[in-house]
């Protein structure tokens, strides 16, 4: 018996990175997952490494930021499932590196769409296919992004900072229906994501090459090195576990010591 027997877990952003760490580590536990991207290629990878993890999944191609399509990412897995015990909120995007007055209004509201809305809308469409259930487990992925300074990436900032807020009112809201709310703050992660980062700060001229921020960003850490995507996945896989059924409301800061050097 895995901690997700008999469970159902969504998870969006699930064709890449951090998501597809975690469906393959739901799926290693015993769980159905219903894997939510926009990218369908991803999706159909993800399926097959669940696959290969012994595990089952339903795909579903979906925009988090049309309400519609959040409706019917929950809908899918309820007809495919039987029901929903964990979402993992975790499809976001960085949007792009410029500093505070260069910063394209285009890409702070785009950032703002996918990352504060389309999360509002999974806790907010989820609700009641869990309590339906008699409770659930909503894991936000925010950023250490949403708790400190974010110099050249200030709408992803912003946005995380709203996701950690966020958190707390569905937390507070949902509380008495036996569904918990926690949200995790990975700092850089090795995904897609840090990449290109690392190439658009270089382009920016802050740095003289990837490696360069990639470097100056691990002298600061007190474990030296980038979180591995898997990690994540074993924070998220135990806020999403009936183990830390006290917990809600919390954001789990995950990022080998650098927000505290
Ligand atoms: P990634 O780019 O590898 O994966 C993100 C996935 O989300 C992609 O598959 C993409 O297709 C999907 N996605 C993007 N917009 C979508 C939309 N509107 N609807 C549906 N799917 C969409 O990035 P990642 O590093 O795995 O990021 C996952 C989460 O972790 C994000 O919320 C990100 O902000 C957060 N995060 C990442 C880091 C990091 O350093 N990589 C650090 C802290 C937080």
């Amino acid at each position: 018996m895995g901690r997700f027997t008999d469970k159902v877990v969504i998870v969006t952003g699930a064709g890449a990175g951090i998501g597809r760490a975690a469906c393959i580590r739901f799926a290693s536990e015993g769980a159905s997952i219903v894997t939510v991207d926009m990218d369908s290629d991803g999706i159909n990878e993800t399926n097959e490494l669940i696959k290969e993890a012994g595990g089952q999944s339903h795909g579903v191609v979906a925009d988090v930021t049309v309400s519609s399509q959040v409706e019917n990412y929950v809908n899918e897995g309820v007809s495919a499932f039987g029901g929903i015990d964990v979402l993992f909120n975790n499809a976001g995007i960085m949007g792009h590196v410029a500093l505070l007055e260069d910063y394209e209004e285009a890409i702070f509201d785009q950032v703002y769409q996918v990352n504060v809305k389309g999360v509002w809308l999974g806790m907010r469409h989820v609700k009641p296919a869990m309590q339906k259930r008699g409770g659930g487990s909503i894991v936000n992925t925010a950023s250490g992004a949403g708790l400190m300074a974010t110099p050249t990436i200030i709408g992803y900032g912003a946005s995380k900072h709203a996701v950690v807020g966020m958190t707390k009112t569905g937390a507070v809201e949902f509380g008495p229906d036996n569904i918990r709310v926690n949200c995790v703050c990975p700092g850089a992660v090795n995904t897609s994501m840090i990449t290109a980062i690392e190439e658009q700060s270089t382009e920016l001229g802050a740095v003289a090459d990837p490696s360069e921020y990639a470097n100056l960003l691990n002298e600061r850490t007190p474990l030296g090195r980038y979180v591995e995507p898997e990690e994540v996945a074993a924070l998220v896989a135990f806020l999403a576990a009936d183990e830390s059924s006290i917990i809600t409301g919390t954001a789990y800061v995950i990022d080998g010591g650098l927000s505290i050097s």
